[in-house]
């Protein structure tokens, strides 16, 4: 078996559409995709509908959190959340109220670009993001193609760093009121690249505990991000926590190098990812 669990669509920050999505997933050879569009959950019908014969699509999303520590300014941190229920209204109008957030700090890094010279414009970011969520890689395609930076990798590494004078922060929800409210739509919680190095500030393992306090049910541990030596703490973090491990791509389509499937997820620890989910059910194509 094996098994990818996070990937990106259009309907985020991804380039293939939920339905190329999962005809990569398939013709990748994976057997069980999930679907982790940042903040919203408009991918699923549509990647549902397309799911080929012997894929399982399983719905989740990748809810935009921080941490906040006692004596730091906060982290930016993503939960991955599987197998809620989408109708359950305080975790939906969380990804609204984020989505919301979203167009604001996007028009606001946008606007100061264009306000330097840049001839990048909101409009244009907007189109570009197909009336989905709006994230960094939509800025960053719009500045490529103006000619203001050479490749996405590069916009990220200059002008949408998060030490950029053009970034702008966005007020993402509690990682711990994330945790209670995928695990109040009957969802299961997972906490994302948790070292992630190269993206900023990493949170300690003692944050880690108290999520695990908190109702968090599994560390992503393979992660194209994690070097080895930080995949080996993750895995014996899980353990000493309870916790399962995930594997996973972090797919982005054209956005990012990264291919399908890159990193995968142990069956046993899918099958505990299954059991704990009790919002919506994965779908066999
Ligand atoms: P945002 O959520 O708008 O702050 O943008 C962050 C998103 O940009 C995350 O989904 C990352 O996966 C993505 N990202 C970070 N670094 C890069 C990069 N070098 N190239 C493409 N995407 C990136
Ligand atoms: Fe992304
Ligand atoms: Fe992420
Ligand atoms: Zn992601």
């Amino acid at each position: 078996m094996r098994i990818d669990l996070h990937t990106h669509s259009s309907v985020s920050d991804g380039t293939d559409t939920p339905a190329e999505l999962v005809a990569a997933a398939a013709a990748a050879g994976l057997d069980v995709v999930a679907l982790t569009d940042h903040d919203t959950t408009d991918g699923w019908a549509a990647a549902r509908a397309a799911c080929p014969a012997g894929l399982t699509l399983v719905p989740g999303m990748e809810l935009s959190c921080r941490w906040f520590p006692a004596d730091q300014p906060p982290i930016s941190v993503h939960l991955l959340a599987y197998l809620f229920d989408p109708a359950s209204p305080e975790l939906a109008a969380e990804r609204a109220r984020l989505r919301a957030e979203r167009l604001t700090r996007g028009e606001r890094m946008v606007d100061a670009l264009a306000a330097d010279g840049h001839p990048v414009s909101w409009a244009e970011v907007v189109a570009r993001s197909g009336g989905g969520v709006v994230g960094r890689p939509h800025v960053a395609r719009a500045l490529v193609e103006a000619g203001v930076v050479e490749s996405v990798d590069a916009a990220f590494a200059g002008p949408l760093h998060h030490t950029s004078p053009y970034y702008v922060a966005k007020a993402d929800t509690d990682v711990l009121d994330g945790i209670a409210l995928v695990r109040a739509a009957g969802g299961v919680p997972v906490f994302a690249h948790g070292l992630a190095r190269s993206r900023g500030r990493v949170v300690g393992d003692d944050a880690l505990a108290t999520m695990a306090a908190a109702g968090l049910l599994g560390l992503e541990v393979d992660h194209p991000d994690h070097g080895d030596a930080d995949r080996s703490h993750l895995r014996g973090l899980a353990a000493d926590l309870g916790l399962f491990a995930t594997g996973s791509s972090d797919y982005h389509g054209g956005n990012k190098r990264t291919p399908i499937a890159a990193c995968t997820t142990d069956p046993e620890q899918y099958e505990r990812l299954l059991a704990a989910g009790t919002g919506s059910t994965p779908v066999a194509g």
